[in-house]
């Protein structure tokens, strides 16, 4: 033991005096209580080693290191006391709330990416003086197909393509449109709407539609579409552009640009592949188009007539044009989310990234 810490009066002092600045640092009582142990222990603490200290000194120096081993473990002793009702006097009783730590705020959901980006298009469309309508998943073959100028043998009917259900459609017993089917497209909506309605007509019908694709990079086997219809005497092309163009402003950019290209589909003639220009690059070309400048939408149309004539229409009498975009397609597109998969697995590290 070094010779200025051998029981003195002043060694006895400095000892009382760490143990204090020790005490007063302890992070918890276990750690207090450990503090206090290595003072006053009955094994190896300092009051321990001096009383052993009594044993082996010589005669005349026994009765002083007696008396300052005493005086330091009755001061320590003193301090500890002191401590412990310190400790107990400013301690909070068990599950009080501290009042002055700040708040804990709760953690705010929001809506799924693909829910934002529906609800900003029927937003945009109920706008332009759009009604915003839904129907069954559950179809039929004949307003599925039949009625949309997509006969028997036409391929969009293959079992290849489409998910065909065991059971049929409840009150259509006896039908020949018995054979049900999970909808394909979201122009089922078209022919429902229009058998209810007569012209004039607007409307947009958001919702799921089913293929028999395999869940990959950009495909899913159900996914959102969103359909459009405008019926009534005299609409033209124009007013297909015109909409779609006002429609691409409101969504994407305000300088954005449209351009069709020659499509085929049963439904609509003459038919169109929409495209509108690249609003990160303004068509010079990037890897958001695919250095192309211009990033493909969905597809549109003039009515087919044999449409109007499914559902009782003078085709004579009015036109109408007709578009489909894939939800999930403007998603990618707002987000600049690669995988479609991502939309769907409800990963909130994922969903959590896209508030808005
Ligand atoms: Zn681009």
């Amino acid at each position: 033991m070094p010779a200025d810490l051998l029981p003195n009066a002043e060694s006895v002092a400095q000892h009382v005096a760490a143990f204090e600045r020790e005490l007063a640092a302890a992070a918890s009582p276990r750690d207090a209580q450990s503090i206090r142990d290595r003072y006053l222990g009955r094994k190896n603490s300092v009051t321990a080693s001096w009383m052993q200290l009594i044993a082996s000194a010589p005669p005349d120096q026994k009765k002083n290191i007696g008396r300052y081993a005493n005086e330091l473990k009755q001061a320590i002793e003193a301090r500890w006391t002191q401590y412990g009702e310190h400790a107990a006097a400013t301690a909070r009783p068990a599950g009080a709330v501290d009042v002055t730590l700040p708040g804990r705020l709760p953690a705010l959901g929001h809506r799924h990416p693909l829910t934002v980006v529906r609800d900003r298009l029927e937003e945009i469309f109920t706008r332009m003086g759009f009604t915003v309508v839904e129907g069954p998943e559950v179809e039929d073959e004949w307003h599925c197909f039949d009625a949309l100028n997509m006969p028997a043998e036409h391929p969009a009917r293959d079992m290849q393509d489409t998910l065909y259900l065991a059971t049929p459609m409840p009150g259509l017993d006896g039908d020949p449109r018995e054979r049900t089917l999970l909808r394909t497209h979201t122009s089922t909506m078209q022919i429902r709407y229009m058998q209810a309605h007569q012209p004039p007509i607007r409307i947009v019908a958001p919702g799921r539609v089913y293929r028999r694709d395999n869940l990959d990079l950009t495909h899913s086997p159900a996914f959102a579409q969103v359909e459009a219809l405008v019926v009534g005497e005299g609409i033209s092309l124009a007013d297909l552009k015109g909409t779609l163009l006002a429609f691409a402003r409101e969504m994407f950019s305000p300088n954005i640009r449209l351009r069709f290209r020659a499509s085929f589909f049963p439904y609509t003639e003459p038919s169109a592949e929409l495209d509108v220009s690249c609003w990160q690059c303004d068509g010079a070309g990037c890897a958001m188009c695919k250095k192309s400048g211009w990033i493909e939408l969905g597809g549109c149309g003039m009515v087919h007539p044999a449409v109007f004539e499914a559902v009782g229409y003078d085709a004579e009498r009015y036109t109408g044009f007709a578009w489909g975009i894939g939800i999930e397609r403007i998603a990618i597109l707002r987000y600049q989310v690669e995988d479609i998969r991502l939309f769907y697995e409800n990963d909130l590290r994922f969903l959590e990234q896209f508030p808005y």
